[in-house]
């Protein structure tokens, strides 16, 4: 089941920071932190003047119709009275899926932009390239992408039952699929191998494509694979995994949001292994 593309559209372009488009939608970064407003929405223009000249600004996309233009200020500077921090968490289920995306897009540039304002290679302060979502040395040519970062989740299946685990930092009583980054020189499939074997103790077999999610924490990109158990007992890693179990579709724990990648995939496998026991 693969989840709607939001009304939102990739772009790039280090235009317009001055604010002349008046319909431009406007995601306003000190360090990783987006600025809004009282009632959770985006503030309107103009940046407070005790901000000044941002250290970036440029366009990153455009949301039904209208302009994403990011300005990005450096960590560590107030906010502005009258505005608070956005956390993309909390905005879930406040603000419809095109400006979640637009959010997730923007907080990842941010991050990307505020690591990279030297050279990695020479030290020489960079530049924004004008073709490219990339930072450019005018000294040696150097240049940075956004990173982005792929993380293996996985549902497995045992009969009518489905593993879940639950980490340390999770709120009281969630649980979720399992994941972890995948390593360099790794595939996704291998990473999910490693994954579960390495914090649940057992081998699955029989993996398949899901879905995807961009995940802005910091950089993550979610492949999701649904797969099946093959071998072995379940032992929870230590320091990782703080409590996991096999859970009947009709019996399940506390759940991540919904919209994550992770509930999605947790809701359709039960609704299929629900209707597998009705047909029985
Ligand atoms: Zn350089």
């Amino acid at each position: 089941m693969i989840a709607a593309a939001p009304d939102f559209e990739l772009a790039y372009g280090i235009a317009d920071p001055s604010g002349l488009d008046k319909h431009a939608l406007i995601f306003q970064f000190i360090g990783q932190k987006l600025l809004i407003g009282p009632d959770a929405a985006l503030p309107h223009q103009p940046t407070p003047p005790e901000l000044g000249n941002p250290l970036w600004a440029f366009r990153f996309g455009v949301l039904a119709g209208r302009n994403c233009v990011m300005r990005v200020w450096p960590a560590g500077l107030a906010i502005p009275s009258g505005l608070s921090a956005g956390d993309y968490r909390t905005l879930w289920g406040q603000w419809p899926p095109g400006y979640l995306a637009a959010f997730a897009r923007a907080k990842q540039l941010a991050a990307w932009v505020l690591h990279n304002r030297f050279c990695g290679a020479c030290g020489k302060a960079m530049e924004a390239a004008r073709a490219e979502t990339a930072c450019e040395c005018p000294a040696c040519g150097y240049k940075a992408y956004p990173r982005i970062s792929p993380v293996s989740i996985g549902i497995i299946i045992k009969d009518d039952e489905i593993l879940l685990a639950r980490s340390p930092h999770f709120v009281p009583g969630m649980y979720s699929a399992l994941a972890g980054f995948v390593e360099a020189g790794e595939s996704a499939e291998a990473c999910l191998h490693r994954e579960i074997r390495e914090e649940a103790g057992i081998e699955i077999r029989n993996i398949r494509y899901f879905d995807s999610q961009s995940w802005p924490y910091p950089h993550s990109l979610m492949l999701g694979f649904i797969a099946d158990y093959h071998s072995g007992d379940l032992v929870a890693q230590e320091g990782e995994i703080e409590d996991l179990g096999w859970f009947r579709f009709d019996a399940l724990p506390v759940l991540p949001h919904a919209g994550s990648l992770a509930r999605r995939m947790i809701e359709s496998v039960c609704k299929t292994l629900a209707e597998k026991t009705r047909r029985l």
